[in-house]
């Protein structure tokens, strides 16, 4: 039988407490307590499951010594104490997230919080901070205050963005961009850790208040454009779905299994009515979904062109950020359809499609790529290797997680760190850096953002 983590390694513990004090052995207290009210098939939930196609984010999982192990458990534990109870099977996963999204500020972040004054993500090996982290951005503007905000997790402030640049400079990270993290990765040079800043669709506040900061601190970015935006050939769905629940008191939607009549007069009643119709829609194709979204927008008189337009960069924007040396304009595909869900020729040809239009304007075939949507559902082991089949140096996942030595291997499936709208707080950036969340529960991996 394993011997419990708690006694696997007293010159961990002894190493800790000299170096961290009284704080630490109260850690520690904790952490044994914990470790041994937990049986020892808990920690198989670190795994990666055998034979499972869920891209690398799940890796972290692995345990790879008692060290580690310990100081994870311990970690668990903390939080067990008091910030969370449950950890939801792999089932639970969408209503967990749509409570942590209905609430943010919720047990997440205070979690997270509790961490970073706990010193805990101090205390973790440096193995599971990896060699760098790829941040995915969305939307960068001043926050309007509305209170029906759906899709606030995928937008920051500028302000935030600036103050997660000095405070994640001040850890000692390089920021590069995704050419030097791929030639880092592949002659393995791990001297220094390094953070990639990567900006999802093609928003015009990429270019009027994201591209000010970025250029503040001569840091390089990556966009990653659907092209399908500004040709005004695809639409800001979730964009338009968040309007049309914003101006509607009660909305008739017609879901695959049947009708349905949906309350959305108060605050209280949209967020509800957002994930009653979000996660119905979205488990269905996407067609349906957006030939269903396209019917709501235009009987609550919402323009979907005009919405693309009002969001989206333009042609001429998009050539106006590409001209920036610090940036670099990326493939997310023609449609910014969830490539898993087509059929292999479809796919396909949303990538080329995609690469053919930025070829045409830009003058410039991409290099890099990242998923529509990016989660496991989205981009599996298929469209893994039909990004190597296009010769992208690198394709990019929404699966959490931080760059490690393997993925060298992995260049097709990067995972990458949120800059989530609902964690806007450099502490809680600085305790995801450090990889222990990752390694903790399953909970902060289950809260799965576009
Ligand atoms: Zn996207």
């Amino acid at each position: 039988m394993t011997c419990p983590p708690s006694c696997a390694d007293p010159p961990t513990l002894y190493w800790l407490t000299r170096r961290f004090g009284f704080a630490a052995s109260i850690f520690f207290v904790g952490g044994v307590t914990g470790g041994l009210a937990l049986p020892m098939d808990q920690l198989g939930t670190f795994r990666h499951p055998e034979g499972s196609t869920a891209p690398d984010c799940i890796n972290l999982f692995s345990i790879p010594d008692a060290h580690s192990r310990l100081v994870v458990t311990a970690a668990r534990a903390v939080l067990n104490s008091g910030v969370y109870r449950d950890e939801p099977e792999p089932a639970m996963a969408a209503p967990v997230q749509r409570s942590f999204i209905a609430s943010p500020g919720s047990w997440a972040k205070t979690g997270l919080l509790a961490l970073h004054a706990s010193g805990a993500h101090r205390f973790a090996p440096k193995s599971l901070a990896g060699v760098g982290a790829i941040l995915m951005l969305h939307r960068v503007r001043e926050a309007d205050g509305a209170g029906f905000a759906p899709n606030a997790a995928l937008e920051v402030t500028p302000e935030f963005l600036d103050a997660t640049i000095r405070h994640v400079g001040d850890l000692g990270y390089d920021f590069v961009s995704l050419d030097e993290a791929v030639r880092r990765l592949k002659e393995r040079d791990f001297i220094r850790p390094f953070v990639v800043f990567t900006l999802d669709d093609g928003y015009r506040d990429n270019l009027t208040d994201a591209a000010p900061v970025f250029r503040r601190y001569n840091i390089p970015f990556t966009v990653y454009l659907s092209t399908g935006l500004p040709d005004g050939t695809a639409e800001l769905w979730w964009a338009a779905l968040e309007r049309v629940i914003a101006g509607a008191s009660k909305l008739h939607v017609r879901f695959a299994d049947g009708a349905e009549t949906i309350a959305c007069a108060t605050t209280e009643q949209k967020n509800a009515a957002w994930f009653a119709i979000y996660w119905r829609l979205r488990a269905g194709s996407e067609d349906a979904m957006r030939t269903e979204i396209a019917r709501l927008a235009d009987e609550q008189g919402i323009d979907l062109a005009a919405l693309t337009r009002e969001l989206a960069l333009s042609w001429d924007e998009v050539r106006e950020l590409a001209a920036d040396p610090l940036a670099s304009i990326e493939a997310h595909t023609a449609g910014h359809f969830a490539l898993a869900k087509l059929d292999g020729a479809c796919a396909r040809e949303q990538i080329a499609q995609g690469l053919a239009r930025h070829e045409a304007e830009l003058g410039r075939r991409p290099r890099h790529f990242s998923y529509p949507y990016g989660d496991p559902g989205s981009a599996g082991e298929r469209e893994f290797a039909m990004a190597r089949e296009f010769g992208f140096a690198s394709a990019t996942t929404t699966c959490k997680g931080l760059i490690q030595p393997r993925h060298a291997d992995r260049l097709a499936a990067l995972p990458r760190l949120s800059l989530n709208g609902h964690y806007q707080d450099v502490r809680i950036v600085e305790v995801l850096l450090s990889g222990l969340p990752f390694a903790m529960a399953r909970p902060f991996a289950g809260a799965s953002i576009d």
